[in-house]
């Protein structure tokens, strides 16, 4: 059994493990079988991460990151979590591979999850010119014509990315204006190559083996239009991972796991949270990195003062001891 599970690779989860690896906890992090490193190992370059005034990209971040809690003793699994058993004083979290893994506290970090529009062609032709990340597929779309949903920060940071592949890129808007910040707003503007089509929402997509158009409704009119495409980036904000946890941690109103005042404690002893999956409002890297902090320090607090003849069983000496599943 181990004294504290990570559940989550992305700041929130890294910067916790460093913290708590720093405090010996010896932190096993379940970092995801394919996106270690979280939703910044999909962006490219992050300017506004204190520390970088040259910039840095997310991939990098992320790996600095994951070393950082590294060199401090944290284990990282590469697998998923696939159900959790949170209530109780010994917690148990079992991952892709059907491995049970015991401890007696765990750290909530598993952030948001790319929203859909929940259109019926939208998952079949997703890998064929339907996309959620820019950095990934963009490179596939060199002179082609394409278009960015959502007016967000990152659907302008999308679009500003991909017009180095494209010849065009309209981005797609509900409203008249855009959420996005005034900087990403006004490079977005300034790019000879970026168009909008605003007041529209995506009601269709078309395309057999690949997408081929979509078309628009008018918010306003109600008028329907055909765009021609070659490619749909789908940038409409993201819904924090708690499938998980149903039933057994409070959610707040927006969603996001509950935690008490500027605390990460969640109305289960031992279960803390960090990062997107408790943040409805400002979501950056750096406020999930701080975020993983509060976590590792509340962790640490709670296991500091459990019976210490818990915590010695709990032997973070030992190579990871995993339970095998029963079911
Ligand atoms: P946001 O929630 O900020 O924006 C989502 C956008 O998508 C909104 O414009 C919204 O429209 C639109 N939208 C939502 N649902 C639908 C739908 N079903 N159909 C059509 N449009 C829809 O999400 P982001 O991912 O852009 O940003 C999330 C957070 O991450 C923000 O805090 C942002 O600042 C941050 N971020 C920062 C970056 C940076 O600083 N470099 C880069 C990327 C993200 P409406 O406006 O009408 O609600």
């Amino acid at each position: 059994m181990r004294q504290l599970i990570i559940i989550g690779s992305g700041p929130a989860g890294f910067t916790a493990a460093i913290y708590a690896a720093r405090a010996e906890l010896k932190p096993l992090v379940i970092a995801s079988s394919v996106e270690t490193g979280g939703e910044l190992t999909k962006t490219t370059e992050v300017e506004n991460f204190p520390g970088f005034p040259e910039g840095i990209q997310g991939p990098d971040l992320m790996i600095k990151m994951q070393e950082q809690a590294e060199k401090f003793g944290a284990e990282i699994v590469y697998d998923d979590a696939v159900s959790v058993e949170l209530e109780g004083p010994i917690k148990r979290v079992t991952v892709g591979a059907g491995t049970t893994y015991e401890a007696l506290a765990v750290i909530y970090a598993t952030g948001s999850a790319y929203r859909h529009l929940g259109l019926p062609d939208e998952q079949r032709l997703s890998g064929h010119g339907v996309s959620w990340c820019a950095t990934c597929d963009g490179f596939f779309f060199r002179q082609k014509n394409i278009a960015v949903v959502g007016g967000g920060d990152s659907a302008m940071e999308e679009a500003t990315f991909l017009t180095r592949f494209a010849d065009k890129v309209t981005v797609i808007h509900r409203k008249d204006t855009l959420r996005a910040s005034k900087i990403m707003q006004e490079r977005a503007f300034a790019d000879p190559k970026i168009e909008f089509a605003w007041n529209k929402t995506v009601s269709a997509i078309h395309g057999e083996s690949a997408v081929t158009g979509v078309t628009l409704t008018d918010t306003v009119t109600g008028e329907t239009s055909e765009l021609a495409l070659d490619g749909l980036f789908i940038a409409i904000g993201n819904d924090p991972r708690v499938h998980l946890v149903h039933g057994q941690l409070d959610l707040a109103p927006e969603g996001t796991i509950a935690v008490q005042g500027r605390s990460s404690r969640t109305n289960l002893e031992g279960v803390f949270a960090a990062g997107d999956v408790i943040d409805p409002t400002y979501r950056q890297a750096i406020t999930a990195a701080g975020s993983g902090t509060v976590a590792a320090l509340d962790a640490e607090k709670y296991l500091a003062e459990l019976d210490p003849t818990l915590t010695a069983s709990a032997d973070g000496d030992a190579p990871v001891s995993p339970v095998t599943a029963s079911a």
